[in-house]
């Protein structure tokens, strides 16, 4: 897929692929198989405005591959995406779900809107049509979408309607990360931030670090703020927090209580009066035991990967470290990375559960998940580990050869047909 190449996203995915495919030897005739995506589909999704006015938006949706079940991944709302974009974060995915044992291939979606400028109305039209265009690709057995950056479980719940009412009967094993009240899991709106401070606490522990270690996290939406929330728990002291309006540090610790207090009725931690105001870039630099990038993805890069000052680097979002980033990570063995795609699997590995749940009209309590969701976290997390000290690389080629590999073994026994 050359002409997906000129988006960074994607030509760091293929960048990553192509270094663990030479590592793990991938036959020449496999590799194009298993990193090309599948499929990709995009819709125009014309939308009466509030105004009156009719505007067409740009939909996507990438099914990175097809070989272990249906494709799984969120659906994100903001102004930057473009198919490369999208089909880079598909393919995360599918290493994601590989590496952490679940039985589908990856997936992602986009509409290219800033979902802040729209009212709740255009957003509901948006995603109602966004979701009829996608009815011939998706289904329970084909495509399940969930959350990601901009959507939330009241997009779920308009699109599991959208797909229900043309099936006739309600669908809930169409989407993931929904309304409890209608077939969500319990714990799933949580899971990805609980399942990082799970992580990043966990390697803590391994590198005896103190349980009041310094905190920073870059991003404080739905995965950034129960990250925050969880290391508090633990005991550990957040210092920095920041979202797309900026940032706040305060080297003794906030007021966690206050800070959230501020942001549930703001929106923001814009004007949190805990700290000193500090731009997103200046706030990574700061000197912290565990840093949490949250937000966006391409954020540590050959500019500031050699400044950061934590000893832990706990991947919240999706492809937060450049590959060039990596190259001086690398030299730097003091800092233990815990790469995204293992570090942001607890959201859909819940989700997984929620589907499994949906489909058995079964449903089980919270404790049952979050033991099931740790015990998987702490597995995988062992077993990157190991792999990365048998080999002697990085944890990231590490977690990613685990992923790959899965999918080329998939795709050798299944065999190419015709
Ligand atoms: N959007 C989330 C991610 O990037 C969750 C995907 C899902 O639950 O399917 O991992």
């Amino acid at each position: 897929m050359k002409h997906l190449l000129h988006n960074p996203a994607y030509k760091m995915a293929c960048d990553q692929f192509d270094a663990v495919a030479q590592f793990l030897n991938i036959p020449e005739n496999m590799r194009e198989r298993v990193k090309a995506p599948k499929r990709m589909v995009t819709v125009s999704i014309p939308v009466r405005l509030d105004s009156g006015e009719v505007k067409v938006f740009e939909g996507h949706r990438v099914q990175h591959h097809l070989t272990l079940g249906p494709t799984k991944g969120g659906l994100r709302y903001h102004q930057s995406v473009e198919l490369g974009e999208v089909a880079a974060l598909a393919m995360w995915m599918s290493w994601k779900c590989a590496l952490a044992d679940l039985p589908y291939g990856g997936a992602k979606g986009g509409v290219a809107i800033d979902p802040h400028k729209f009212s709740m109305g255009e957003l509901e039209r948006i995603t109602r049509r966004y979701t009829s265009e996608m009815i011939p690709f998706i289904g329970p057995q084909t495509d399940v979408m969930a959350p990601d950056m901009g959507t939330n479980e009241q997009t779920m719940a308009w699109m599991m309607d959208t797909y229900s009412h043309q099936i006739g009967h309600a669908v809930p094993s169409i989407v993931t990360g929904k309304p409890v009240s209608i077939g969500g899991s319990l714990g799933r709106k949580e899971a990805t931030g609980r399942g990082v401070a799970f992580l990043a606490n966990r390697a803590s522990d391994m590198l005896k670090l103190p349980d009041d270690s310094r905190v920073i996290v870059q991003g404080f939406g739905n995965v950034g703020s129960y990250a925050a929330t969880g290391m508090a728990k633990f005991g550990a002291k957040i210092v920095g927090v920041s979202d797309v309006s900026g940032g706040i540090y305060n080297p003794k610790g906030f007021d966690f209580q206050a800070l959230e207090d501020h942001v549930a009725r703001t929106g923001s931690v814009k004007g949190f009066s805990g700290g000193e105001k500090m731009s997103n870039e200046e706030l990574l630099i700061q000197p912290c035991e565990i840093l949490i990038p949250a937000a966006m993805d391409r954020v540590i890069t050959d500019k500031n990967a050699g400044k950061i000052q934590c000893r832990i680097l706990a991947e919240g979002a999706n492809g937060p470290t450049t590959v060039e980033a990596d190259a001086i990570l690398r030299q730097r063995p003091e800092i233990f990375v815990i790469p995204d795609i293992l570090c942001n699997s607890g959201g859909v590995i819940v989700s997984y559960f929620e589907w499994v749940q949906d489909l058995q009209s079964f449903f089980w309590a919270e404790t049952e998940i979050f033991d099931k969701l740790y015990r998987i976290l702490g597995r995988t997390l062992d077993t990157v580990l190991k792999e990365s000290r048998k080999h002697n690389i990085d944890h990231r080629t590490a977690a990613l050869s685990l992923g790959i590999q899965k999918v080329v073994n998939g795709k050798a026994i299944r065999g190419l047909f015709p």
